[in-house]
C-alpha cells in the first residue's frame, strides 16, 4: 500500500502548479500533486490555446529577470517533452507615446538593454499591413515575443513530472491544510495526506484555502474571441500569418488595452485584457452575450480591420488580480514550510516556467537570487497600514 506521506504537497496542477511539481520531482523529492479537476482543463485560468510571452514588459522592469529566466525553461521543456511549445512572432506595444505601455515597454527595454526599436504608425503600417493604428500612436518593437502553447505546456510539465516519480491525484479537490508540529496536513474527500512542505497554486480559488490571510484578491471573467478574417482580406491570404503578422498589445484609449495574435489557423485570437465584471470562480457566467461580442467587433474594426468578420468562437477565462496587479510569490507569512504562488493578475503564463522552478527552490533551498520584492505578502499590509 501507497504511503500517504510526502516532502512535498502542490496544490493546485494549472499552470504554476504543474510546473512547481515538475521542478520539485525532477530534484528528486517526493511529490503528491492534488487537483480538484484533470489539468489541463477548461475552467479556471490556463485554457484557450495560446498566451503572450513578451521581455520588454511594460508592467515593470523587474519582471524582466524572471522572463529571461522562463524562455530558457520553456525552450528546455520543449526539448525534454518533444512539443513544440512556443513560436517566436515578435511583438508590438502600440499606443500613443506616453501611455502606460509604450513607456513601460520602453523603459524595461532600455533599462535591460533588449532588443527593440520604437516604431511610427505609418512604419507599422507598412511592415504590419493587417495593423491599423492612429496616425498618433508609436510601437515599441521587441523581436523576442511570441506564442505559448498553454494546455500542451502544462500536459508537458505534469507527464515529466510523473516520470521523475511524481504522484498526482486528479479530480480530488483540497478541502483544508494545516501546518503540524512536523510539516503540513491535507484533506481530500478521499484522503488525509502529511508533507514537509506544501505550495499553494490555487489560482482563482486561492482565497478559498487561504481565509485567515484575507487576501485582497478578486477574481475578473474576461473572454476570448476568435474572428474570421473579413472577405475584404481573403485577397491577401497571409495578412494574418504569424510571419506578417506579430502578436500585439495595445493601449486603444488611456490605461484601456486589447491584445491580438496572428490566425493559427482557427481564426485571429483578440481580447479586451481589464474591464471584465466580477466573478466567483464556481460562479463564473460562461455564456458570451451579444453586445460583448459587438463591442470587440467595433474596435477590431478601428484598428485590424481585416479581422473584423464573423465570430468563429468564444471562450470564457479569469483572472485573479491583486490591487496593484503584481503577482503574489511568497511565504506564508506564518509557515516557511508553504509557499503560495498564483495569482497573477492576467500576465502570469508566460512566467509558470520560473515560477514553478522558483517555488520549488523557495521549498528546498530558501529564498531565490531573483528580486522578488514586487510580488511580497507584506506589501498588503503596508497598504492597509498606510
Ligand atoms: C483570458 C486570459 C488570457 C490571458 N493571457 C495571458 C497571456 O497572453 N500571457 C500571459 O503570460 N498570461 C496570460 N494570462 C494569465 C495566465 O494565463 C494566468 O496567470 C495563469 O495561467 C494562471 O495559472 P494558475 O496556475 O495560477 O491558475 P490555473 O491554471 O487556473 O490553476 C489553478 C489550479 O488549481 C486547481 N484548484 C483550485 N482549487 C483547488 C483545490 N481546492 N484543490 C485542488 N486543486 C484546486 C484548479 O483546478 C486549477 O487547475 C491570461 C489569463 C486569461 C484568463
Amino acid at each position: 500500500m501507497k504511503s500517504n506521506s510526502y516532502d512535498v504537497i502542490v496544490a493546485g496542477l494549472g499552470a504554476m502548479g504543474s510546473a512547481g511539481v515538475f521542478h520539485l520531482a525532477a530534484r528528486g523529492l517526493r511529490v503528491l500533486g492534488l487537483d480538484r479537476f484533470q489539468p489541463p482543463h477548461t475552467l479556471g485560468s490556463s485554457h484557450g490555446r495560446t498566451r503572450i510571452i513578451r521581455e520588454a514588459y511594460f508592467e515593470h522592469p523587474s519582471y524582466v529577470p524572471l522572463v529571461r529566466r522562463a524562455y530558457e525553461l520553456w525552450a528546455a521543456l520543449e526539448k525534454e517533452s518533444g512539443r513544440q511549445l512556443f513560436i517566436q512572432t515578435g511583438g508590438l506595444m502600440i499606443g500613443s507615446p506616453d501611455g502606460v505601455l509604450v513607456s513601460g515597454a520602453r523603459r524595461s527595454a532600455e533599462e535591460h538593454h533588449l532588443r527593440h526599436d520604437i516604431l511610427s504608425s505609418a512604419e507599422i503600417r507598412t511592415r504590419f499591413p493587417a495593423v491599423q493604428p492612429d496616425p498618433d500612436m508609436v510601437a515599441v518593437w521587441e523581436p523576442r515575443a511570441g506564442i505559448l502553447f498553454p494546455e500542451p505546456a502544462i500536459q508537458s510539465h505534469l507527464e515529466l513530472a510523473v516520470k521523475h516519480g511524481a504522484t498526482l491525484r486528479l479530480n480530488e479537490p483540497v478541502l483544508a491544510w494545516e501546518a503540524t508540529g512536523q510539516g503540513v496536513s491535507v484533506s481530500t474527500a478521499a484522503a488525509s495526506y502529511t508533507a514537509g512542505r506544501l505550495l499553494l497554486a490555487l489560482g482563482a480559488w486561492t482565497a478559498s484555502l487561504l481565509a485567515d490571510l484575507a487576501l485582497p484578491l478578486t477574481v475578473e471573467r474576461q473572454v476570448l474571441f476568435w474572428f474570421d478574417p473579413h472577405d475584404a482580406a481573403r485577397s491577401q491570404p497571409d495578412l494574418f500569418d504569424p510571419k506578417k503578422c506579430p502578436i500585439q498589445i495595445w493601449e486603444y484609449s488611456p490605461s484601456r488595452f486589447f491584445y491580438a495574435f496572428p490566425d493559427l489557423g482557427d481564426g485571429v485570437k483578440v481580447a479586451i485584457h481589464h474591464q471584465g465584471e466580477r466573478t466567483e470562480p464556481d460562479n463564473l457566467r460562461r455564456d458570451v452575450a451579444r453586445d460583448e461580442i459587438d463591442g470587440m467587433r467595433s474596435i477590431l474594426k478601428r484598428f485590424l480591420p481585416a479581422a473584423a468578420g464573423e465570430l468563429k468562437s468564444a471562450v470564457v477565462c479569469m483572472y485573479t488580480n491583486t490591487p496593484d496587479e503584481h503577482f503574489i510569490i511568497d511565504f506564508h507569512p506564518r509557515h516557511r514550510n508553504v509557499v503560495i504562488a498564483s495569482p497573477c493578475s492576467g500576465h502570469g503564463f508566460k512566467f509558470s516556467s520560473a515560477i514553478g522552478e522558483l517555488a520549488a527552490r523557495m521549498l528546498t533551498d530558501g529564498p531565490s537570487e531573483l528580486d522578488l520584492s514586487l510580488f511580497q505578502l507584506s506589501r498588503f499590509n503596508e497598504r492597509r497600514c498606510g
